[in-house]
């Protein structure tokens, strides 16, 4: 039985049993339903993988806000991309706590969702101290909040003041 955690995936290299980078290269693939620039590892959704020696694959997930109704979906396509590439016995299972946070969003996810347009969160502690958001267009740290419910609720809209452009920022969690 081998287990990878998602701290780890990527020092996997050829020394490390094929098979585990493979699937971590599937889970890769698949998206956030809201974002679809970023992927379920830039997320931090994945936490670890698990393949026992019967083939037996468990995915073990933690979603991103309880009762989101984007988490079926995101179940539902790492069965089906899994499946596709030849892995049958899929189990995923969902746990909870500790709770997700946007803390474990990935650096290279940050820069994705900056350049869709969206302000990355900060991390919490620097939220707290009510920092000035970047505008994702221009850079500027010049921008005001408009509402703290943009496009969606995990979403504020701000308006950055030097451009002008509406943006959203994904608030911490
Ligand atoms: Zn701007």
């Amino acid at each position: 039985m081998v287990i990878t955690y998602v701290n780890e995936y990527t020092k996997l290299d050829m020394k490390q049993p094929v098979q585990e980078k493979k699937i971590w290269e599937i889970l890769e693939t698949v998206t956030d339903p809201e974002i679809p620039v970023l992927s379920i590892i830039d997320m931090g959704i994945v936490r670890a993988v698990q393949l026992n020696n019967d083939g037996e694959l468990t995915i073990t997930i933690t979603p991103t806000y309880s009762g989101c109704p984007a988490m079926d979906a995101i179940s539902m396509d790492i069965r089906l991309k899994l499946i596709e590439q030849g892995y049958r016995h899929v189990k995923i299972l969902s746990v909870l706590s500790p709770a997700w946070t946007t803390d474990w969003m990935s650096e290279a996810g940050k820069e994705k969702l900056k350049a869709y347009g969206i302000a990355p969160p900060v991390n919490r502690a620097e939220d707290a101290a009510r920092p000035d958001i970047e505008c994702p267009q221009c850079h500027s740290h010049h921008t005001s909040l408009l509402s703290q419910f943009g496009s969606t609720a995990c979403k504020a809209l701000y308006q950055c003041n030097e451009c002008k452009e509406p943006f959203d920022y994904f608030k911490c969690h």
